[in-house]
């Protein structure tokens, strides 16, 4: 007899730096964003899981291409049609759930309830899946990543400073589940906004040596987030100046002209 445990959330490496998260109780699994097929299957037959439900934050083919390829694997040995959900104003193929803001997300196995939000900026349909409880998890895709933000290749800077800021009003212990290990090139960046951020240096060490050791930086929470990313820190004076000085605009009168400054910055940094 299989014996259920705990949820868990693994990491699945894909690609160079993507990972697929996978949730899962011992016996059922969800995984986000499967942009290959191949590594979550050897994953769910290694740990002799069940596939119950795919999730899906923006079209993006790293995140995506695995779908069609995962349905028929795991839909061949469950004689069942496994839901996949996604953004509702984006193309997803193999959709059946489409999501917009607010809408709730409930699986029984793995036992799970996620909320929905809309968060623009890296695409404009981008979602993102929250639990609440007693350990919140986030899975926030390309929009947050840790110590940086997704470039904006559909939205603005006001939408994604908005986007963040849904993010920021998440319980302060929330797990947040980003998709690649950008971390070190990211914190390289960070340490250039800000210099003088202790808790930004700390965690460059603990970063590299997580690195040296081959272990994934992720996850990260909102508290660590809005203690060293300069994008959700738009609001600190000393990335205020940084973003001063390197756009040479004689004022940044908003949080979105500051994150609009040091996202400029990031894209030729
Ligand atoms: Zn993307």
């Amino acid at each position: 007899m299989v014996t259920k445990t705990a949820l868990q959330v693994w990491p699945i490496p894909a690609f160079d730096d993507n990972y697929i998260w996978c949730i899962h109780d011992g016996q059922s699994a969800l995984v986000v964003d499967p942009g290959d097929a191949g590594p979550v299957i050897a994953f769910l037959q290694k740990e002799a899981l069940t596939l119950t439900g795919i999730l899906i934050t923006h079209h993006h083919a790293d995140h995506t291409g695995g779908i069609v390829s995962l349905l028929s694997y795991a839909e061949s040995s469950i004689d069942k049609v496994v839901p996949v959900y996604g953004p509702a104003t984006e193309s997803i193929p193999g959709r059946t759930h489409a999501l917009m803001e607010g809408d709730a997300v409930e699986f029984t196995a793995p036992a799970i309830e996620f909320s929905v939000f809309e968060v623009p900026g890296h695409t404009l349909g981008h979602i993102a899946y929250f639990a609440d409880g007693l350990a919140p998890k986030l899975f926030c895709g390309d929009t947050l990543f840790a110590s940086g933000c997704g470039r904006l290749f559909e939205g603005t800077p006001t939408q994604m400073t908005l986007s963040l800021a849904k993010f920021a009003a998440l319980p302060p212990e929330t797990a947040v589940y980003c998709t690649h290990e950008y971390t070190l090139s990211n914190i390289r960046f960070a340490l250039a906004v800000e210099p003088n951020n202790a808790d930004l240096i700390a965690w460059s060490k603990h970063a590299h040596a997580l690195r040296e050791a081959n272990t994934p930086t992720l996850p990260t929470t909102i508290a660590h987030e809005r203690r060293v990313n300069p994008f959700m820190r738009s609001d600190q004076p000393d990335v205020i100046e940084a973003a001063l000085r390197e756009s040479g605009a004689p004022a940044l009168p908003s949080d979105a002209h500051v994150l609009a400054a040091i996202r400029a910055w990031k894209d030729r940094f």
